[in-house]
């Protein structure tokens, strides 16, 4: 069954957090909803979202302390969190960015923006939640049923190793530095040593089996994966 990646609509205009909900469960996602930090606090206490939007602009904590405040704590660090505001200009965003905030859309905006980026926020940190399909050479992967199969053959794969694989299916025939790839795969939040890559590279060559050579190393670079093996 597929799973629907949640998200917490913080967001103290009623009339703005519904329309934001409909077109998220219009495509897919659940949804929550808080009015304002306490309400949101108590959210996340419950049940980590896949995603929160962060409204600004809110009666008492504002947006921006509260991804300060969740940045800082263990549990909340990695939830990806998208700050809306109506303030566009280049400093506020930077200052939304620094708070720790993912991304940044400045109110009007667009459902089909807001969309694109939820699912490219999820990509990053959740390859796996963001959904679709994608095909390399003889390679395909359904993110939504987290099926590979390999010329029509099923494979097993591990969830690092799916995330992996899912990245460089994403982003094939380029170079990825093990850095970058931790920091794609497994998130920037997440202090994993660099020869974890490696190890992960291993499981997913063998489970790849004859189409093991398509994850090509890189001396002194990294990895790619090529469909001209
Ligand atoms: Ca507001």
């Amino acid at each position: 069954m597929k799973y629907s990646p949640e998200v917490l609509v913080v967001e103290d205009e009623p009339a703005i957090a519904e329309l934001i909900a409909v077109n998220l469960r219009h495509h897919g996602f659940r949804t929550r909803y808080a009015g304002d930090g306490i309400a949101a606090q108590r959210e996340l206490d419950a049940v980590l979202p896949d995603v929160v939007l962060l409204d600004w602009m809110l009666p008492g904590q504002s947006g921006l302390l509260l991804a300060r405040k969740w940045r800082a704590d263990e549990r909340t660090k990695a939830v990806p969190i998208i700050i809306l505001t109506a303030r566009g200009d280049e400093a506020d965003r930077v200052t939304g960015l620094d708070a720790g905030a993912d991304d940044y859309v400045v109110k009007p905006f667009s459902t089909k923006e807001l969309l694109a980026r939820v699912r490219a926020v999820l990509r990053r940190r959740a390859p796996e939640l963001a959904g679709g399909e994608v095909h390399v050479g003889a390679l395909h992967l359904d993110a939504a049923t987290h099926r590979v199969r390999c010329a029509e053959r099923d494979l097993k794969l591990g969830p690092s190793e799916f995330r992996l694989l899912h990245y460089f299916m994403e982003h094939a025939e380029r170079v990825h530095s093990r850095a970058h790839l931790l920091d794609k795969v497994w998130g920037d939040h997440v202090f994993i040593e660099e020869r974890t890559v490696d190890v992960h590279v291993k499981r997913l060559r063998a489970a790849l089996g004859t189409a093991a050579g398509m994850i090509e190393t890189v001396r002194g670079a990294g990895y790619r994966l090529t469909a001209r093996q």
